[in-house]
């Protein structure tokens, strides 16, 4: 067996991304339960300064390239640069962050290192000394569980929101180590990158998300959704339906061919609950309905369920989150 437990941290824009933080504790729960050390595997530009804050999250080691060529991710680069870094950390287990990068991160790894990834997990359990994995598949409908066979190296990307992060111990910092590994040239390179400038919550990082669906019948009385959302302090995303629309961006799509969201607190406004749409937000921890159609396939998924026209309904419930809200600040 491999030395330690090796995750990898994504570190975008100076900061790392809190999906590491949650990628760090679940490697902490496993080194723990395997009797080994965790280590971290972190690239990036300025990472290096920041590199020690993975301690806080149970990470003894980060093994760290820092270099400007490394600001964005790019498949070309990252790829033969962190399994350099996997090969000197001598994993027994590699663990990463689901995210847009990470997926395709994850894969790249698993062909160059010829190790098996499972993507997408939900839940890891270790049991005589083996690391089992749990996995969504069929758009949701089912979970599968893997394990590896014995001498091969487990690879897996772990869903973001799912895994739960330790609290912080701010006392900890953890020892960083420079990497000397030369970077590739590369035949393409980022020349910009759009960012969203509204200031909006990502929703795939988000802890609330309140979405509309077909049920909002025009763009504009998304206004309502968003003054929830603004009043909660949380997300927006649609159904397809209300993103086939025009009435909403495809970035705010939630479902099997949009984003994947596993938030504590899904609010989902006059949205029917087809299969497509539950494949994106079924894992999330809570789940609120609002629908006028008693029978509507989403209350079957709701925790709570209110059959009631949002437009009624909405306007009144942001008014009683807002008071809540300034009677407890
Ligand atoms: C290959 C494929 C991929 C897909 N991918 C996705 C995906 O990623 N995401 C996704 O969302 N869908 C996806 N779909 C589409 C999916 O099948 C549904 O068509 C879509 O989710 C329906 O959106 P909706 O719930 O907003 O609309 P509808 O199903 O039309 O539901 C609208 C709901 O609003 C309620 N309503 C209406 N008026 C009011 C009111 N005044 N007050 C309260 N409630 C009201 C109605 O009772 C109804 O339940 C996909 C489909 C396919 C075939």
């Amino acid at each position: 067996m491999g030395k330690c437990v090796c995750m990898i941290a994504e570190f975008r824009g100076g900061n790392f991304r809190r999906v590491s933080f949650e990628v760090a504790s679940e490697g902490k729960r496993i080194a723990d339960a395997l009797g080994i050390g965790l280590r971290g595997v972190a690239v990036g530009s300025g990472v290096a300064g920041k590199a020690a804050e993975l301690g806080q999250y149970g990470v003894e080691r980060v093994l760290v390239r820092d270099d400007p060529a490394l600001e964005h991710y790019l498949a070309e680069i990252y790829v033969p640069v962190v399994a350099e870094m996997i090969k000197k950390c001598d994993p027994a287990v590699v663990i990463l962050p689901a995210s847009v990068d990470g997926r395709d991160l994850g894969a790249r790894l698993g062909a160059r290192l010829d190790i098996t990834l499972v993507q997408d997990v939900t839940q890891v359990v270790c049991e005589g000394g083996k690391v089992k994995a749990r996995w969504p598949i069929f758009g949701g409908k089912c979970f599968a569980w893997s394990e590896w066979a014995d001498g091969t190296l487990p690879i897996m990307s772990c869903r973001p929101n799912v895994m739960d992060c330790l609290p912080p111990d701010t006392s900890k910092r953890a020892e960083v180590e420079l990497a000397d590994i030369p970077i590739p040239e590369s035949r393409s390179r980022v020349k910009a990158v759009d960012m969203d400038s509204s200031g909006k919550v990502e929703l795939s990082e988000a802890d609330i998300i309140v979405s509309g669906g077909r049920g909002m019948k025009e763009a504009s009385n998304f206004a309502l959704v968003e003054e929830l959302a603004k009043a909660m302090g949380a997300a927006v995303g649609a159904s397809r339906a209300a993103v086939d629309a025009g009435w909403r961006p495809h970035s705010d799509q939630v479902g099997q061919t949009g984003k994947v969201v596993t938030p504590a607190l899904y609010v989902a406004v006059g949205i029917s609950g087809a299969i497509q749409h539950l494949a994106g937000m079924g894992y999330s921890r809570y789940i609120v309905a609002i629908n006028k159609d008693p029978e509507a396939p989403i209350f079957s998924r709701a925790d709570y369920g209110i059959v009631e026209d949002l437009f009624k309904f909405v306007p009144a419930f942001t008014e009683e989150v807002k008071r809540l809200k300034s009677t407890c600040s």
